[in-house]
């Protein structure tokens, strides 16, 4: 079992916060973008010869925003030369006012089953100063639009000006709508060389501790909606996890292709350029556009294993473990679990990180990760 991640790197404007691999003013590269993506695909292909491609993930950037010929054209490829479950999540990252009746038809054709739809606050004032594009009203139309859909909603904690009551009410609009099966919640990174981070400097942002207290709030009104924290960022209704990132952290294989994307097959790890130009050069002239590549040691495997599946309530399972290393996992990691005892859930079946330190659980798994 194995997932495919496209990397889309287009966005009609960049918002404040944004330091992914999406470049507003490269639109007009797209087709040759796209002839090498195709390319890079098929090239890559015998890297998952023998297995069952569970999920397939188009992320940006906003894949909704190129031409859907480009999304189809991909995904044909993707069905003629790899093993498709017939049952395989395929998801299409969508930002409102950027999906048309039209977009949804060649999305339907082309087999894709379900959307994750950025809105990040009801609020439009704060919509218009992270410099998103659309406005909560945008954001309806989509949904009215993808009511039919298996939906993800993207909602933002520690946004300018915002508080917890801000939150609130976005989740309280966002589950009105019965076909959002998932929320993911992430907390506003201001990352050096964006504006947002301009903003953090002058002090403008809340403080790591008001973001939380606004996360554990969170936590609890989603509960209260059925939705179910299955990590740290992410909920859901009952059985409809995104099956594409349980694979990251089961630590499945994937093959990640585009600008950026990275890669884990046969215990390698690969990564992209985020250059468009180098990219497109690169493949155009035969030549990989990996600029990263590491074979994992067991060592490493092992706390790569644990650091992933501590980061879901689901946790490390012994008798799993025990099945991919060959090993004991409390004698492999006895000093750690030695070291976080009162943060863990551990009984004879498996470990865990309590509910209440799910959200500070980096410090916990440095220990894991550095056994
Ligand atoms: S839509 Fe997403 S990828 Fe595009 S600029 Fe905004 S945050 Fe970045």
């Amino acid at each position: 079992m194995a997932g495919i991640y496209i990397h889309i790197p287009f966005c009609k404007s960049k918002c404040t916060y944004c330091d992914f691999a999406s470049f507003p003013k490269e639109i007009g590269k797209a087709e040759v973008y796209f002839a090498c993506l195709y390319k890079e695909i098929k090239g890559k292909a015998h890297l998952l010869k023998g297995k069952k491609i569970n999920t397939v993930y188009f992320g940006g950037g906003t894949p909704s925003f190129v031409e859907p010929k480009y999304i189809y054209g991909a995904l044909k490829l993707i069905y003629t030369i790899f093993d498709v479950d017939k049952n395989a999540e395929i998801t299409l990252e969508v930002n409102p006012g950027t999906i048309d009746e039209n977009k949804l038809k060649v999305y339907k054709n082309a087999g894709i089953n379900r959307f994750s739809v950025g809105l990040q606050s009801a609020n439009d004032e704060t919509l218009r100063v992270v410099n998103r594009i659309h406005n909560f009203n945008d954001f309806k139309k989509a949904m009215e639009l993808l009511k039919d859909y298996n939906t993800s909603v993207d909602v933002m904690l520690g946004l300018p000006n915002e508080e917890y009551e801000d939150v609130e009410k976005t989740i309280k609009e966002v589950v009105k709508f019965s076909n959002v099966k998932h929320i993911s919640c992430y907390a506003l990174k201001a990352e050096e060389g964006t504006p947002m981070f301009t903003k953090y400097l002058n002090g403008e942002l809340l403080s790591e501790d008001e973001v939380a207290d606004i996360y554990d709030d969170t936590v609890k009104l989603l509960k209260e909606y059925g939705f179910d924290r299955y990590e740290v960022s992410n909920f859901c209704k009952e059985g409809y996890y995104s099956r594409h990132n349980l694979n990251y952290w089961k630590r499945g294989e994937y093959l990640g292709v585009g600008i950026g994307a990275s890669s884990f097959i046969n215990n390698r790890r690969f990564t992209n350029t985020e250059s468009i130009d180098d990219y497109v050069k690169a493949i155009l002239s035969g030549f990989t556009a990996e600029v990263f590549s590491e074979e994992v040691e067991e060592k490493d495997a092992k706390g790569e294993y644990a650091m992933l599946n501590l980061r879901t309530k689901f946790g490390i399972e012994f008798s799993e473990y025990k099945k991919i290393f060959n090993s004991d996992f409390k004698k492999d990691f006895e000093s750690a679990i030695k070291n976080n005892l009162s943060y863990l859930e551990i009984d004879d079946k498996g470990v865990k990180i309590k509910d209440e330190y799910l959200y500070v659980q980096n410090t916990i798994l440095v220990d894991f990760i550095d056994f």
